[in-house]
């Protein structure tokens, strides 16, 4: 990728697109659409169809249709692989194209952007194919008079609602193993993020996926995800987003037919910093990195930093150094280290909570602003906030965006109970010398994922969940499977 690639790509025009149902291009049944914005300058990129819930029910009926004619989950595993393997290096040889369209659609920096979003789809794609060969049944070890066999089956319909921030790599944790399983998908994408989720989908079909097995709809979550949700003929519904919608889906499904929702959630992750962390200046970068990337949008940003007193001033100097250091700009600029946020209401709320901070005694010692007004886009300054209190919004609220909470503390007792302190638990991370230590901490703060001595990255081999209300299931590695899959017993009398 450079810059001269990306420049031939960065205002070509986008097309308007309608839902894929069927494997066909299709208007909303009322032919409503909605302007596309580009957090990059504010400008209108183009329009999607606005969907009804007639057209979420045309999808989910196609894909019904698919899966009990068996066209996909009945095909050979060999067969399906195939699909998804030449899916996978679709994407790849697309990477570009797709990753200039999804941040002129979502303001994420193009050099995050084109490795964690079609880099990382792909990857995560070709996983999947080339697991689901290689995933066996069980044979019970019963009396000998018995044979018990654990069959592990397909759901059926998945519905699958994915958020703004990530929204090709968010997609593919999930459709990876939905569709590897043999599983049909209905795709809600999301408002402010769909345009290269939906090209995805085309080449899917591009692919080989026979049509009718990935639909996708776009439109507003509160009509087309509320009829997804309380669908009686959805078997699962898999979610990354706001735990406000997390809460609805499941109280969509109780409404319902009881289908199983998998949520993953925010997260309020900390950033544990130890007197004896290895490199000072390393793990501050690293813990600006970990919070101020795609403008904080993130769903394990290190988003509260507790400093051992010891070192409280000096490590806040070099964070603040870090970040200040790091260039707000035009996403598709490849120099650009934190793109724009994704929308106005997003910034809005960021700013919200920067005055929240403040009036609650925390003291903004760099950015707190909007910055960069006169592009028209929605950009604001990395933000580090000081003297925050264990109640405080910032300690308690997930603000995504880039603000930086620090609290100090005096001892080990002391930075698990800050960090175990807020209802969620999605990642976390520790910094010290002590080897002991960091086991002791891992094994202490309640969360999906503790990163030792270093923030972020962790890739698709491992698990990816949050507890308490950072949400439940897994994304990523072979747990995710578990998902889209049944267990049926054969209990055979010999
Ligand atoms: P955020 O507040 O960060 O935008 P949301 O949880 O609202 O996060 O959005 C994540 C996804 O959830 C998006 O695809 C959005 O359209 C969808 N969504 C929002 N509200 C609902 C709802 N009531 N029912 C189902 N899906 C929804």
């Amino acid at each position: 990728m450079d810059q001269t690639q990306i420049d031939a790509l960065r205002s070509i025009p986008v097309p308007p697109r309608g839902h894929i149902i069927d494997g066909q291009s299709v208007a909303a049944s009322d032919g409503a659409t909605m302007d596309i914005v580009s957090p990059i300058d504010g400008s209108v990129l183009t329009q999607v169809a606005r969907g009804t819930v007639a057209d979420m029910q045309a999808a989910i009926a196609s894909a019904r249709a698919s899966f009990e004619d068996g066209r996909w989950s009945g095909m050979p595993p060999a067969a399906r692989k195939k699909v998804l393997l030449k899916w996978a290096e679709l994407i790849e040889a697309n990477a570009l194209e797709l990753a200039v369209l999804g941040v002129r659609d979502n303001g994420t920096e193009i050099n995050m952007a084109i490795k964690a979003e079609p880099g990382s789809a792909a990857g995560t794609i070709r996983y999947y194919a080339e697991a689901l060969d290689k995933i066996y049944g069980e044979i019970a070890p019963t009396s000998a008079d018995v044979l018990g066999l654990v069959h592990k089956e397909p759901v059926g319909v998945v519905g699958a609602i994915i958020p703004w921030n990530f929204p090709m790599m968010i997609g593919a944790w999930k459709l990876g193993p939905a569709l590897a399983m043999g599983n049909s998908v209905v795709l809600k994408p999301a408002e402010t993020a769909s345009l290269s989720l939906m090209r995805m989908v085309d080449l899917a079909h591009e692919a080989g996926l026979p049509p009718g097995v990935l639909n996708a709809v776009t439109g507003e979550g509160a009509v087309v995800g509320e009829a997804m949700g309380l669908s009686m003929d959805v078997d699962v519904l898999v979610f990354t987003g706001s735990g406000g919608t997390g809460r609805r889906l499941m109280e969509y499904a109780a409404r319902s037919n009881m289908k199983r929702v998998y949520l993953e959630l925010g997260g309020k992750s900390p950033n544990i910093i130890f007197a004896d962390v290895p490199n000072l200046d390393e793990a501050a970068k690293v813990a600006a990195g970990g919070i101020f990337r795609n403008a904080g949008q993130v769903c394990v940003a290190g988003s509260r930093l507790l400093v051992e007193a010891a070192i409280h001033d000096e490590f806040v100097a070099a964070v603040v150094k870090a970040a200040e250091a790091m260039t707000v700009g035009n996403p598709l600029d490849m120099t650009t280290a934190i793109g724009a946020v994704n929308s106005e209401v997003q910034l809005r709320a960021n700013l919200g909570f920067v005055d929240t901070a403040k009036s609650e005694g925390g003291e903004v010692i760099t950015g707190g602003d909007r910055i960069l007004q006169e592009t028209g886009g929605y950009y604001m300054a990395p933000t580090v906030v000081t003297g925050v209190t264990p109640e405080a919004t910032l300690t308690q609220k997930e603000v995504f965006g880039p603000v930086l909470g620090v609290t100090s503390f005096t001892d080990e007792a002391e930075a698990i109970r800050l960090a175990n302190a807020t209802v969620y638990g999605l990642a976390g991370g520790v910094w010290t010398s002590n080897l002991s230590r960091a086991h002791r901490m891992v094994k202490a703060v309640r969360t999906g994922v503790m990163h030792v001595n270093t923030y972020g990255g962790a890739d698709g081999t491992v698990p990816l969940g949050g507890v308490g209300q950072s949400g439940n299931g897994h994304d990523k590695s072979l747990h995710a499977i578990e998902k889209y899959i049944n267990l049926k017993t054969a209990w055979i009398k010999l």
